[in-house]
């Protein structure tokens, strides 16, 4: 069996007020292991390294500020077949987080809104500099690529406070952010943040195809507000 010296510190951070002398951190680790052995290709199985994260810095614990992205997240993307803007993708996305770091006001939301909240942003951000002319500059096919891969990311853990915005919204925020770059390519970066935190408050009312539902119809944010004028005219209206 490989070195656990790891397994076994990470353990004792995660969970080690939970071990007894019953159950000690180091069954436990084994347990993990017998687990990992019984797996296709034990060490090697994607799935244990399907993750991408960024780290903030925390001198006191040692912890340096990083980007991790794991090999299973780039065997996912070439699974199904979008290797090709898989890495900018997931590094832009990261490299996000640290800017959300940096701009960090201690503004709380709500737990169960937190992690979508960020990871709609992160998505929005990275897409608008993609497609920014002097960013990524991605042609309008690799943009498309990209909204399928953050779509690709989305989950449905609906009740669980790390959920990170349903597929459809994922695909949406990169939309948004790549047609904001379209539109101005020269925002500063408050400026894209006010622009997003508008975007999030009706979030929840996209379609599938990026568009607000009303009764069922589809209808684009420019209909909307047609809509919307047209109802406060009449409440007018003799
Ligand atoms: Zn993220």
């Amino acid at each position: 069996m490989p070195d656990r010296s790891n397994l076994i510190q990470t353990l004792e951070v995660m969970f080690g007020s939970q071990y007894t002398d019953e159950y000690t951190v180091y069954d436990h680790a084994t347990d993990i292991q017998d687990l990992i052995e019984g797996l296709p290709g034990k060490y090697e199985y994607p799935l244990l390294t399907f993750n991408a994260f960024a780290t903030k810095a925390k001198e006191e614990m040692g912890i340096e500020s990083s980007i991790i992205i794991g090999e299973g997240y780039f065997t996912f993307q070439e699974s199904i077949g979008l290797s090709s803007e898989g890495p900018e993708y997931a590094m832009t996305h990261e490299y996000t987080h640290h800017i959300q770091f940096a701009l960090d006001n201690g503004e709380k939301y709500e737990p169960s809104q937190h992690a979508k909240r960020e990871e709609l942003a992160a998505d929005t951000l990275a897409a608008y500099f993609l497609a920014y002319d002097d960013g990524g500059r991605m042609s309008a096919i690799k943009i498309s690529n990209i909204h399928a891969i953050s779509y690709s990311v989305g989950d449905c853990s609906f009740n669980d406070d790390g959920h990170h915005g349903t597929p459809s919204q994922r695909g949406c925020a990169t939309k948004f952010g790549a047609s904001l770059s379209e539109q101005d390519d020269d925002l500063e970066l408050i400026d894209l943040q006010n622009r997003f935190n508008r975007w999030y408050e009706n979030v929840d009312d996209l379609n599938d195809l990026c568009q607000y539902s009303i009764s069922g119809a589809s209808t684009s944010l420019l209909d909307r507000s047609l809509i919307f004028g047209m109802a406060f005219v009449g409440m007018f209206a003799f």
